[in-house]
């Protein structure tokens, strides 16, 4: 590191206290969710089957950043206010993304972890707002960044007094092709060794396809994430964004035991879990 870095930790790793459940310092999260908010019933299905199964939160964008502007864009408030309705129903925790300051107070409303998109990590006055929100957050990855440059981004955050950061390696751009990302597993002790701050792994865009989600997810866990952000659906060939890369529900069970049994290799105890 050739910068200076305010932030940086080398003492106990930070817990933090999401709804009630703690994340990092040996709990491991487990976030499940589609990509995107498509209806009331398809959100609250899927949250129902992932919380059974003993997922510890729920995910699904209300505001979507997608490469093409005729593709769908998510459904905006109204996605947000089935996003807390989920919350009604199941109590999990909500995750869901701000692509824009001008959204920050409505997501407020709903989220109890902002996430920042891979597209926005140097948004640098979205980082600001979100530092001032106070709130939990996400911070994905750039598609083509240096974990250096993460680990910036994630101090405009707690340059605003915002100590609650996640980082999440998601995947990034390299030459191969094989698989949408690559995703870079290496990072994951790279940035707890220079960072105190919680690392999540979102194995479903580095894969780009539901055959790779499951073994990536197992490394991740294995190699001392503290949490996993995953893709799910109840019928992913209906999906309307990411179904391709998407677990099956109904299937999500023996998936969350794996996993479980995964984060247990380093130490790590699926925490909130209902099982
Ligand atoms: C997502 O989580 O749905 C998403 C779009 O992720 P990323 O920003 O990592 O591409
Ligand atoms: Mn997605």
């Amino acid at each position: 590191m050739t910068i200076e870095m305010k932030y940086r930790l080398t003492g106990e790793p930070s817990v933090l206290e999401i709804a009630g459940r703690k994340v990092g310092g040996g709990q491991f999260a487990l976030i499940a969710g589609p990509c995107t908010v498509e209806s009331r019933e398809q959100v609250l299905e899927t949250a129902v089957a992932v919380r059974d199964a003993g997922a510890t939160m729920f995910r699904g964008g209300a505001y979507k950043p997608r490469t093409s502007p005729y593709a769908f864009q998510g459904l905006g408030q109204a996605g947000l206010l089935m996003l807390e309705e989920v919350r009604a129903e199941t109590g999990l925790p909500i995750v869901t993304e701000v692509m824009d300051v001008r959204d920050l107070d409505q997501v407020l409303d709903v989220a109890d972890v902002i996430q920042i998109g891979a597209r926005n990590m140097q948004n640098f006055s979205l980082l600001i707002e979100v530092g001032r929100s106070g709130r939990p957050a996400l911070l994905k990855r750039g598609l083509s960044s240096t974990l250096e440059e993460l680990l910036m981004s994630a101090e405009y955050i707690l340059n605003e007094g915002n100590e609650a950061v996640i980082l999440c390696e998601r995947g990034i751009r390299t030459f191969e092709t094989a698989y949408r990302f690559t995703l870079d597993l290496g990072g994951v002790p790279v940035l707890k060794e220079l960072s105190h701050l919680p690392v999540m792994v979102d194995p479903s865009h580095a894969a780009g396809r539901r055959e790779l989600v499951t073994p990536l997810s197992l490394a991740a866990a294995a190699v001392g994430a503290d949490g996993i952000i995953v893709e799910v659906h109840p019928r992913p060939e209906e999906a309307v964004c990411d179904g391709l890369q998407s677990l099956v529900a109904d299937q999500f069970e023996e998936y969350a035991q794996r996993v479980r049994a995964a984060a247990a290799l380093a130490g790590n105890v699926l925490a909130g879990a209902l099982l």
